[in-house]
């Protein structure tokens, strides 16, 4: 086939996406674990403050508002410890996310 006609054939479909693909953080972390505090975000429950949505740390259990509310203590969470990854700790969700490479596995 002629080398021009070549560089035009479409690149090769990418593979479907592996849950964790290149991400060790999310390998290693466990599904689950035991919820610092179960009522809610340390922090805005420790100031009074309320919350949209949880996430608990994997690493350590701490549980924090996520980016929908306006404190995002989850994400202060990570910035402060490096804990990479954290689950939703909303009923019913069990997806869990990696700081590090910003992906869900
Ligand atoms: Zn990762
Ligand atoms: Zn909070
Ligand atoms: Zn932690």
């Amino acid at each position: 086939m002629p080398r021009a006609l070549r560089r035009l054939l479409p690149a090769r479909p990418v593979a479907a996406p592996s849950p964790e693909p290149g991400c060790p953080e999310l390998a290693e972390a466990p599904a689950d674990a035991d919820p610092g505090t179960p009522d809610g975000c340390e922090e805005c429950l420790a100031s009074g403050d309320t919350w949209v949505h949880l996430r608990m740390c994997l690493r350590c259990g701490h549980v924090g508002c996520c980016d929908t509310g306006p404190r995002r203590h989850a994400d202060a969470h990570f910035r402060e410890t490096g804990h990479p990854v954290m689950r939703s700790f909303e009923r019913g969700e069990t997806w869990r996310w990696c700081y590090v490479h910003e992906q869900l596995g």
